[in-house]
């Protein structure tokens, strides 16, 4: 039940006003996430949510470069991050996995605040920013820390509280990195089954490459695997498959065989077309 809405206008108002309603206060960014669920049974019977929105807030707005990093305001929508330049220029992968979520319609309410908050394993920003090193800043009462995605996604993202903000996310950029995003969902435009993210950064004068591998999906928080790959691993489809297919075990198997077989057949082939993506780049 939504008991109460309250439009806020700064950070520091926002973080008083859900004090003053713990535990019910709820962030509202797009609602894509939120609002849907506040019309489930469970919580149509029992909770007197307050929506405080954050929209309005100009601060959680927009996307710039500071001091190697990619800084992106929490209110930034899918659609804002896909169709950014400056992410187009130092982070493409983030805009590809922004531009498949949803449909227009979600892109364009739907937020990247929104997209780490909802706690959805699937949630398709959650592996490119574990792979890229993400942090998140989160003010709560009790001062502002930042974050890496990596830990916050070990954590099964406990480390966030009702009374927290994500202020900002800072995406450290490596332009020797190249990465490729997939994804596949068992409808059109739908939440994914299975996230899946490849990265190659060449290490040597042997072609050889840093490799580093992410899969998520339902039950499933983005776990990562990283391995020194030769060149032999990394052209051609099938020796492609067979490290990706090895990644995606040991992924699997961290994980405690969350998923079963049928996410992680379809998560090792997903992983060497994006591994194919990413490898296409590097001769580029
Ligand atoms: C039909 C449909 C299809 C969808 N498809 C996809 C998909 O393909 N991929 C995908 O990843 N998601 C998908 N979603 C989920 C959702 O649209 C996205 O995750 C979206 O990015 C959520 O953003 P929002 O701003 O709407 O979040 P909201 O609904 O406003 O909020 C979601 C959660 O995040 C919290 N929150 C929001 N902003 C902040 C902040 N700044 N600080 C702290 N907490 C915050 C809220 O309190 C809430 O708990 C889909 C949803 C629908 C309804």
């Amino acid at each position: 039940m939504i008991a109460q809405y309250i439009r806020v206008g700064s950070i520091d108002e926002g973080l008083k006003v859900l004090e003053e309603h713990r535990p019910w206060g709820r962030v509202l960014a797009g609602g894509t996430d939120l609002l849907p669920k506040t019309r489930t049974a469970r919580h149509k019977r029992s909770l007197p949510l307050v929506l405080i929105d954050i929209k309005r807030i100009d601060e959680l707005k927009g996307i710039q470069m500071k001091e190697g990093r990619l800084c992106i305001g929490p209110s930034t929508t899918m659609s804002q991050l896909a169709g950014s330049e400056l992410v187009l220029e130092y982070a493409p992968v983030l805009s590809l996995a922004a531009g498949q979520v949803g449909s227009p319609e979600i892109r364009n309410r739907g937020t990247v605040g929104g997209n780490l908050g909802s706690k959805n394993t699937g949630a398709d920003l959650l592996a490119p920013l574990a792979a890229m090193g993400a942090l998140v800043e989160v003010r709560a009462p009790g001062g502002t820390s930042e974050i890496p995605v990596r830990d916050l996604l070990a954590a099964g993202w406990q480390g966030l509280g009702r009374s927290s903000l994500i202020t900002e996310v800072r995406v450290p950029v490596n332009r020797q990195v190249t990465w490729g995003y997939r994804r596949w969902s068992r409808e059109s435009m739908g939440r994914a089954y299975i996230t899946a993210l490849a990265g190659l950064e060449p290490r040597g004068d042997d072609r050889s490459c840093r490799f580093t591998a992410v899969l998520g999906g339902p039950g499933l928080w983005p776990r990562t695997f990283e391995c020194q790959a030769r060149p032999g691993e990394l052209s051609g489809q099938e020796p492609m498959l067979e490290l990706c297919s090895r990644a995606a075990a040991e992924i699997f198997a961290a994980a405690g065989g969350a998923g079963g077989d049928y996410q992680f057949q379809i998560g090792r082939v997903a992983l060497a077309e994006a591994l194919e993506l990413a490898a296409g780049e590097v001769g580029q």
